[in-house]
């Protein structure tokens, strides 16, 4: 492996494991459609090192209390006769250890648990949340960074976009329904940020990103590029980058947040 091959080489941490039963301590919707949902209690130990995290966060049957599991060898075991709570993905969007709170920024998409249970979270509600169990940090070796993604990649996007180093490099295309559910980030890096706007369109169903991406001149040299939000745009997403820009299939990141038309699901691309 040459020098630059090395210096680029993504670096994978692990992380302890646990559970935390957490407390709603904040709900604040930073958009129309984005809550955020800031939990406190028991954070001791809690490690978020890449922006492509992602704690496992357990909603209840509606009605009921949420229940502590053990952390067995097939993963979280719950106690027998109690209702296995539905499980889906988040990123956590920022730790601030020395207050002891977690954000986590919930699109408010209408259907689901997840996203049900964020409409209607108060402040004196419980959490239960595992993980990180691991990140991937990317090292700010390459010329430019691409990011790519629908609002459910706005936490992780906005956590890459924050944390790149000044002089880097970096073209956001961030899909979202309209003007109002726009962010902005605070960053040393030199951004390009473009948003592309659905206008009432459903999510996952347009090929709005990929055409902006088809208009872009990209600046020379190599990339580095995280595309995620649902999967089947992910998924064109990289196949473009590679076989119409010619990009290095191992500088690519491509996720799957969610799977249009299915619950609980999720791909690696
Ligand atoms: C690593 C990772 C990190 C993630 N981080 C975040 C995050 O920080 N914030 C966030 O909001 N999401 C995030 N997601 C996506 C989130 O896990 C999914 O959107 C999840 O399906 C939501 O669960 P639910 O219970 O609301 O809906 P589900 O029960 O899973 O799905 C119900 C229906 O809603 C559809 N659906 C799911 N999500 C959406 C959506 N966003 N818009 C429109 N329809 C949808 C499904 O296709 C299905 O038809 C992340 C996913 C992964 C894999």
């Amino acid at each position: 492996m040459s020098d630059l091959a090395a210096a680029r080489a993504p670096q994978r941490v692990r992380h302890e494991t646990r559970m935390r039963l957490l407390d709603v301590v904040g709900v604040a919707d930073i958009t129309p459609l984005m809550r955020r949902i800031t939990l406190s209690g028991d954070l001791v130990g809690f490690v978020s090192a890449g922006h492509a995290d992602h704690i496992k966060a357990f909603f209840p049957t509606p009605g009921t209390d949420p229940v502590v599991p053990v952390l067995g060898p097939n993963g979280a075991e719950f106690p027998e006769g109690t209702p296995r709570p539905q499980m889906r993905d988040y990123t956590p969007r920022y730790f601030d250890k020395a207050a002891n709170t977690l954000d986590i920024d919930f699109v408010l998409h209408g259907d689901g648990p997840a996203s049900s249970w964020a409409a209607q979270a108060t402040i004196g509600q419980q959490l239960l949340i595992g993980g990180p169990r691991g990140s991937m940090i990317v090292p700010p070796a390459y010329d430019w960074y691409l990011l790519a993604g629908d609002e459910t990649a706005l936490p992780a996007l906005g956590r890459r976009i924050e944390e790149l180093p000044k002089g880097a490099n970096v073209i956001a295309v961030i899909e979202v329904d309209n003007l109002a559910e726009e962010q902005r980030f605070k960053t040393k890096a030199d951004l390009t940020l473009i948003y592309v706007h659905r206008n009432g369109q459903p999510a996952g169903t347009t090929a709005l990103i990929l055409n902006k991406l088809r208009e872009l001149q990209f600046p020379a040299g190599e990339a580095h590029s995280y595309i995620a939000g649902e999967s089947a745009m992910s998924r064109a997403v990289r196949q473009f980058l590679e076989a119409e820009r010619g990009f290095n299939p191992e500088y690519i990141r491509a996720a799957g947040y969610w799977v249009l038309g299915e619950a609980d699901a999720h791909e690696p691309h």
